[in-house]
C-alpha cells in the first residue's frame, strides 16, 4: 500500500507541476491571471488536505497537501520570478494572505446566521471552515517568509553558480521547504495533535517533491530552449526570459552605460561619450587629458585570495579614483582592472599632477587583501598636442602606461618620460 502511495503521490507531483507550468509559461496568451487564480483555488485544497488527509508512503505518514501542493506552490512562486520580477511575485504572495484574513474575517459573520435545517440532518460545519480559515492564515504568513527566503537564497546562490539554475532551483526549495515543515508541523501540533512522525514523513515528502520538481524544471528548461513548437511566440519571448530580476537589473545598468561592480561609466558609454567631449572642449580652446590607470600585478590578488576578494578592491580603488572628480570629469572603467579618467580644461602639468596625486592616493587608501598599498602605473596623455581624437589620445596614453608597466611599475608616465616627484630627486 505505501508504494502504491507512492506512485499517486508521482502522479499527483506530475500533474500540478505539468498543468501549473503550462499557465505559467503560456501566460503571455492567457494571461498571468489564469496562473494565479490556479495558485489561489490550490491552495483551499492543499490546506484541507493537510488539516485531515494523510496517507502511508514508504518513509512515514504524510499529507499529499502539504509535501505535494504545498511544496508545488512554493516552487511555482520561485518559477513566477524567475520568470518575471519580485514585483510580481508579491502580488499572489499579499492576496492569498489578505483573501484568507477575509475567509476567517466572512466566516466569523457567517457564525451569527441561523440556518434552516437540511433534510438528511446536513449542517454546515462553521467551527471546521473557521478553524480551516485560521490554518490558512498561518499557512500564508509562513508562505510569505518561505517566499522572501526562498528568492533571496536563489539570488545568494547565484553569485556561486550563475548558470545552474536547477541546482539553484533545488538548493533554495530545499532549504527552505525544511524551514517551512518545522513551523508549519508546530501549529499542526497545537491545533491537532499532529505526532512527532508528521514532522519527519512530512519533511521527507516534501524534500521527496523537491527533488521531482527540480527534474521537471530541469525539462522544461531543455523544452523551452530546444522546442520551437513550445515557444510559438518567440518574438515576444526576449532574452531575459530566464535570467532573474538582479540579471536583468545588472542587464538594464549595462545598457545605461554603467558597470555594475564598480557603479562608474563603462567601456561602452566611454565610447560613445568621448568624443563628443574631446570634441566640446577643443571647441572651447581647452586641452583634454587623458588618464589610463592599470592596477600592478592584479592577478595575484585573485590568484591568491580569489575573485570575490579582487572585485572588492575593484570597488575600492574606482571609489578612489572618483572621490577627487571634478567638473569635466568622465571616470569610466575600460576593461578588467583598467580605468580611463577623461579630464577636460585639464594640462599636461595638471594632469601629470592629478596622476601622481591618485597614485598616492590609491597606495594609502586601497589596501591589497595583504595589507600593502595597492600600486598603479598611469599612462598620461594630452590633446592636442598628442592628438586631436579618442584613438589617438588612447593609443598615446597605452604607450606610456606599457613604458611604466615596463620600468617597474608603481609609476606616472606623461610625455616626458616617467615623473620622479621633487622630493625624490631631493631624496
Ligand atoms: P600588470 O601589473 O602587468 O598589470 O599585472 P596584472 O596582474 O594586473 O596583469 P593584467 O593586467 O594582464 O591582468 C589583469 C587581471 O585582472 C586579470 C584578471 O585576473 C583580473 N581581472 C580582470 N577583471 C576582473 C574583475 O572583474 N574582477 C576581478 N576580481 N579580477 C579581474
Ligand atoms: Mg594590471
Ligand atoms: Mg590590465
Amino acid at each position: 500500500m505505501p508504494w502504491l502511495n507512492l506512485c499517486l503521490f508521482l502522479l499527483e507531483a506530475v500533474v500540478y507541476f505539468s498543468v501549473m507550468t503550462a499557465f505559467l509559461h503560456f501566460r503571455r496568451a492567457l494571461g498571468l491571471g489564469v496562473f494565479l487564480a490556479a495558485l489561489g483555488v490550490m491552495h483551499f485544497m492543499e490546506t484541507y488536505l493537510a488539516a485531515v488527509f494523510y496517507v502511508e508512503l514508504p518513509f512515514g505518514t504524510v499529507s499529499p497537501g502539504s509535501s505535494v501542493f504545498f511544496a508545488g506552490k512554493l516552487m511555482m512562486i520561485l518559477l513566477l520570478y524567475i520568470k518575471e520580477d519580485a514585483a510580481t511575485v508579491r502580488q499572489p504572495i499579499y492576496g492569498l494572505l489578505l483573501g484568507n484574513l477575509l475567509t476567517v474575517g466572512l466566516a466569523q459573520i457567517l457564525q451569527a446566521h441561523s440556518a434552516v435545517a437540511l433534510p438528511g440532518g446536513r449542517s454546515a460545519d462553521m467551527g471546521f471552515l473557521d478553524e480551516m480559515g485560521w490554518l490558512m492564515v498561518w499557512g500564508t504568513s509562513i508562505l510569505y517568509l518561505d517566499s522572501i527566503g526562498i528568492i533571496l537564497l536563489y539570488e545568494r546562490l547565484g553569485r556561486w553558480m550563475e548558470r545552474n539554475i536547477v541546482l539553484r532551483f533545488a538548493i533554495s526549495g530545499a532549504v527552505m521547504l525544511t524551514f517551512d515543515q518545522v513551523a508549519f508541523y508546530t501549529v499542526l501540533r497545537i491545533l491537532l495533535d499532529a505526532p512527532i512522525s508528521v514532522l519527519f514523513g512530512g519533511w521527507y515528502a516534501k524534500m521527496l517533491a523537491v527533488l521531482i520538481y527540480s527534474v521537471l524544471f530541469a525539462v522544461y528548461l531543455r523544452l523551452d530552449q530546444t522546442r520551437t513548437w513550445f515557444n510559438p511566440t518567440r518574438e515576444i519571448r526576449d532574452i531575459f526570459n530566464d535570467l532573474t530580476f538582479r540579471e536583468r537589473y545588472q542587464a538594464l545598468l549595462a545598457k545605461a552605460g554603467v558597470d555594475s561592480l564598480t557603479g562608474v561609466f563603462n567601456r561602452g558609454r566611454f565610447e560613445a561619450d568621448a568624443p563628443d567631449l574631446i570634441r566640446e572642449c577643443f571647441g572651447k580652446g581647452r586641452a583634454v587629458s587623458m588618464l589610463i590607470i592599470d592596477a600592478d600585478h592584479f592577478k595575484q590578488i585573485n590568484d591568491q585570495f580569489g575573485h570575490q576578494r579582487g572585485d572588492t578592491v575593484l570597488k575600492e580603488l574606482a571609489e578612489c579614483l572618483g572621490s577627487g572628480a571634478r567638473a569635466g570629469d568622465h571616470l569610466s572603467r575600460f576593461g578588467g582592472e583598467e580605468f580611463v579618467l577623461l579630464m577636460c580644461g585639464t594640462d599636461h602639468d595638471d594632469a601629470i599632477q592629478r596622476a601622481e596625486q591618485l597614485r598616492n592616493d590609491i597606495s594609502q587608501r586601497v589596501l591589497r587583501p595583504e595589507g600593502q598599498g595597492l600600486t598603479v602605473s598611469i599612462g598620461v596623455a594630452t590633446g592636442p598636442e598628442d592628438g586631436r581624437t579618442l584613438d589617438v589620445l588612447l593609443g598615446r596614453a597605452d604607450e606610456r602606461l606599457y613604458h611604466a608597466k615596463n620600468s617597474g611599475r608603481d609609476s606616472v608616465y606623461g610625455r616626458l618620460g616617467r615623473f620622479v616627484a621633487d622630493d625624490r630627486l631631493a631624496g
